[in-house]
């Protein structure tokens, strides 16, 4: 049996019927959202008392679209995820929440061009998913005099309220949402058990999602999965006379969103080894100039903006190297290391067993810049592990994000 065939299976196919999702952000709330249509009692923890509060805290994220033509396996998780995305938030959109305006991006540079002219061949019979358009079409569809010669335009993408869909998920199914800071996770007796800052036990259940984004880090179960807390801000820019017509959201160097209450959202930035959630007069500055970056017409419509007096919001990202988002059970390192010991002699070395996994116990992060597309796609991956079926995405891809991916890699490369 080959190593990718027994990542695949190695997950305990036990229908637990509890479930603990730790962290009510969209990763743990599209997770929560998927449990309980398959028949799961789910309740979500989060240290804050409503859902959505930290990254998945801005009044507008868009779905950004990151396709390619290369045959790689970031592309094309991304445009599952995009896909899917599109059909999970319709009813969102459609009740009035956030906008699905379509998204335009524009090309950063050259190179980038001839990967869009690339893309859009690839896709030329899939109008309803991208488009290219020229510069009138850009200036058409945006509704801004825009300078770039051309672009890529999906239609069915839009921006949404991160906060109120983690909030609308909870409520449509009626998950609960306990309020702790949980600091430690112990098994007792077959079931998983949270405990808070002051040790007391929050909740036990029979299977654990951790879906606190960078916050898996605190955990011995999970301390071993290579992420990084990256902050990021958004700046709230005010509309001008040709800004207030914008249609559709606008993405290159970075984005902003039509018009909400007289301002645009528009980001982000990426303060590597920077942790404070303070606005940063430095970061206004960097947002605006990756507008005239991004399109210089947009930089002319948005004109003049004061950054002294300008708001925002400031949080972090969890991110991973390869840029995927981590889903799926959580290997017992010091055994699955033996397990696979013999990769460091043989990197190409099958190996005849499935591993060695935490029992019931499940990891949903590392969305990085791209939760909001994500999420939709990881949370069914997660609830078809746990419940044992069939996965929703093909072995490649889905190995692709498995939590085990890192400790392969290593073995292979003699890092650990
Ligand atoms: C400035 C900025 C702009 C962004 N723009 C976009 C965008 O436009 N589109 C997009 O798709 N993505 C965007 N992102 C990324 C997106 O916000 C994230 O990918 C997504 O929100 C991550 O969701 P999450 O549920 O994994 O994490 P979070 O939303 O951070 O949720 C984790 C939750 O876990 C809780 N938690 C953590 N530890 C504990 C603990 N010990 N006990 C109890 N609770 C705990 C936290 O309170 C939090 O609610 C942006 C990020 C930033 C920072």
């Amino acid at each position: 049996m080959c190593i990718r065939d027994s990542l695949n299976r190695a997950k305990p196919s036990q229908h637990k019927k509890t479930v603990a999702i730790l962290g009510a952000g969209i990763a743990g709330c599209t997770a929560a959202a998927a449990l309980h249509k398959r028949g799961y009692k789910v309740t979500v923890i989060d240290r804050h008392r409503t859902a959505g509060q930290e990254a998945s805290g801005n009044s507008q994220a868009i779905i950004y679209p990151k396709l390619s033509v290369r045959d790689q396996p970031l592309p094309r998780v991304n445009l599952a995820a995009l896909m899917l995305a599109s059909r999970y938030y319709k009813p969102f959109w459609d009740a009035g929440y956030g906008e699905q305006c379509g998204v335009l991006v524009v090309p950063e540079n050259a190179k980038v061009q001839q990967d869009f002219i690339a893309i859009s061949e690839r896709f030329s019979h899939q109008d309803s998913l991208v488009q290219m358009l020229d510069n009138a079409g850009l200036c058409a569809l945006s509704g801004i005099k825009m300078s770039s010669e051309l672009g890529l335009f999906f239609p069915q993408l839009g921006w949404l309220p991160p906060a109120q869909i983690c909030q609308q998920l909870l409520q449509r199914d009626s998950i609960p949402l306990l309020s702790a800071d949980i600091k430690q996770l112990k098994q007792s007796d077959g079931n998983w058990q949270l405990l808070d800052d002051k040790n007391q036990l929050t909740i036990e259940a029979e299977t654990l999602v951790i879906a606190n984004a960078y916050g898996c880090g605190q955990f011995e179960q999970t301390n071993f999965l290579p992420v990084t807390q990256l902050r990021g801000q958004i700046s709230l820019l005010s509309t001008s006379e040709a800004s207030i017509g914008l249609k559709t959201v606008i993405c290159g160097e970075g984005y902003i969103t039509p018009a909400q209450n007289s301002t645009h959202n528009c980001g982000a930035t990426y303060n590597k080894g920077l942790f404070t959630t303070a606005l940063r007069e430095e970061d206004h500055c960097a947002n605006i100039e990756q507008m005239s970056a991004t399109d210089n017409g947009l930089g002319t419509a948005l004109g003049p903006q004061n950054t002294a007096s300008m708001d925002g919001r400031a949080n972090y990202r969890c991110t991973t190297k390869d840029y995927l988002p981590i889903v799926g059970p959580v290997p017992y390192v010091p055994l699955f290391l033996e397990d696979y010991d013999a990769l460091r002699r043989d990197a190409r070395k099958l190996i005849p067993t499935l591993g060695s996994y935490r029992p019931n116990l499940y990891v949903h992060c590392g969305m990085g810049s791209r939760g909001l597309c994500y999420a939709p796609l990881t949370a069914e991956i997660l609830a078809a592990d746990i419940a044992g079926e069939v996965p929703p995405l093909e072995r490649e891809l889905r190995l692709a994000m498995h939590p085990a991916r890192f400790l392969i890699r290593d073995l292979k490369k003699k890092r650990i």
